[in-house]
């Protein structure tokens, strides 16, 4: 079949008050869902085999032929794809890697990733590639309430990031007006334009979003809330989906939508992004990517139920250009399979953790999201940004674990018992571990436009001897 089909071509009739982008696809029956997964994920195979050095590679290794593709537990017999391989054929073939299937002359874009974890790792785009993402992002802001003639901040950073050129492009798509400020601007020069352009919904990390809330008095001489934005969304990172964070932006921005996002450089058209309802994030592109669990210490795959978690793997279904097969995302989600009240089909999640970045203490597994729910939810006596300090690299942590919180403005809790024990006794009581909480005076942490670190390692911390 022609899977352009599936994707949705705005027309100047259209319905703005329809909830969905695309309502074939975002309410397709799962069965129907499954067997049309099926029918790109033989084409797909097919075309790897045939395209890329690293799955032909991996495909002989393994004794698989496109043809023995007949279910999509088949695709359980091809081992997995990893970051490091990608990195590793970005060496010896420049610059998009061995698993690159698209000749040069199709690639019309290029994104990377920002390299926190070592060199950065480039994406590249076909056209159709580029179709897809603009399909899969508009599914979400559509879904958020995002319409022509909404004037679309991207506060996000636009130098080569995801996140960046690649949106605008969506948001043209969707049809509204796209505002390229980017996050290189910082605060003063975003909210100065958001100001003159009467901008009406902001995409950024939450922290920025938290930050321009912050520095708007100062600034513009007025609230956040007076610029009158409907909506507040993002990702990057975690914040928008912690409801105590939430409460905060719509008592700061004056509204209640605000949403969360999530997806990353190397998953896209992957996407994941809440619907109105705010219950775990909706997967939007399933015809786009197959999305799988699996154990993260024995690679098994799980059943997709409702509560299950684990980490998922995902299948690009037709990307052309550096398609993923059994991609490890490192997230680990924990998922719903209940219908929602907005009446798409697929599965929600909340991502969990990352199994790169999961701590045990005494035997138990925390991840450091986990402690940034918890203290979420003093603010805003908080400001909710926190670190975990660690003495040496995890997994294992001896307690107390070290936490260091930041007071809210105009806050001075340092020298206050009873609230320090609060902090400490709600650690405890929610996650089953000791802490030692430290109170920072508000606007120690930096305020950046880019990803917060929830875990530091400070050999000469004294916070886990107390
Ligand atoms: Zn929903």
């Amino acid at each position: 079949m022609d899977s352009a089909a599936e994707l949705y071509t705005p027309r100047d009739s259209d319905d703005l008050d329809r909830p969905y982008w695309n309502a074939a696809i975002e309410t397709m029956p799962l069965d129907r869902m499954r067997e049309l997964q099926l029918r790109k994920l033989q084409r797909q195979v097919g075309y790897l085999y045939a395209k890329s050095a690293l799955y032909k590679s991996k495909f002989d290794a393994a004794g698989f032929k496109p043809a023995d593709l007949r279910t999509l537990d088949d695709l359980a017999r091809i081992p997995f794809t990893t970051k490091q391989e990608l990195r590793a054929g970005q060496e010896v073939h420049p610059p998009f890697g061995l698993h690159q299937a698209a000749p040069m002359e199709q690639i019309v874009r290029m994104t990377s990733t920002a390299g926190t974890t070592g060199k950065p790792v480039f994406q590249a785009y076909t056209k159709s590639d580029v179709a897809r993402r603009n399909e899969s992002i508009c599914r979400g802001l559509w879904g958020f309430g995002v319409r022509p003639g909404d004037r679309v901040i991207n506060g996000f950073a636009l130098s080569m990031f995801n996140a960046g050129i690649p949106f605008c492009t969506a948001i043209e798509h969707l049809g509204a007006v796209d505002v390229p400020v980017g996050a290189e601007r910082r605060a003063d020069g975003l909210l100065k334009v958001a100001r003159d352009v009467k901008a009406t919904v902001f995409v950024g990390t939450p922290s920025f979003a938290a930050y321009l809330a912050e520095k708007a008095p100062e600034i513009l001489g007025m609230e956040a809330k007076e610029l009158h934005f409907r909506v507040i969304c993002g990702g990057g990172e975690s914040g928008f989906e912690l409801p105590s964070f939430q409460r905060e932006m719509e008592r700061l921005w004056g509204t209640k939508h605000v949403y969360d996002w999530a997806s990353s450089s190397d998953a896209h058209p992957n996407v994941f992004a809440h619907c109105v309802h705010r219950a775990g994030k909706h997967h939007l592109p399933p015809d786009l990517a197959l999305v799988q669990l699996i154990d993260p210490a024995t690679g098994a795959l799980k059943e997709m139920g409702d509560g299950v978690e684990g980490e998922y793997i995902f299948t690009h279904l037709d990307r052309q250009a550096c398609p993923l097969l059994r991609y490890r995302s490192g997230d680990i989600l924990r998922v719903y399979t209940q219908r929602c009240d907005c009446g798409r089909t697929g599965f929600r999640m909340d991502i969990i953790g990352r199994s790169d970045d999961m701590l045990i203490i005494r035997g138990l597994n925390l991840f450091p999201s986990a402690v940034q729910s918890v203290i979420g939810g003093f603010m805003p006596r908080l400001t909710g940004k926190m670190e975990i300090v660690l003495r040496a690299p995890g997994p294992k942590v001896d307690p107390p674990l070290h936490v260091r919180v930041e007071c809210g403005s105009g806050v001075d809790l340092a020298d206050d018992e009873s609230f320090v024990a609060a902090v400490e006794g709600k650690i405890s009581a929610d996650l089953g571990v000791t802490a030692a909480v430290e109170f920072l005076p508000f606007g120690t942490f930096e305020r950046t436009s880019t990803k917060t670190k929830l875990v530091v390692i400070e050999p000469s911390a004294g916070g886990q001897d107390k």
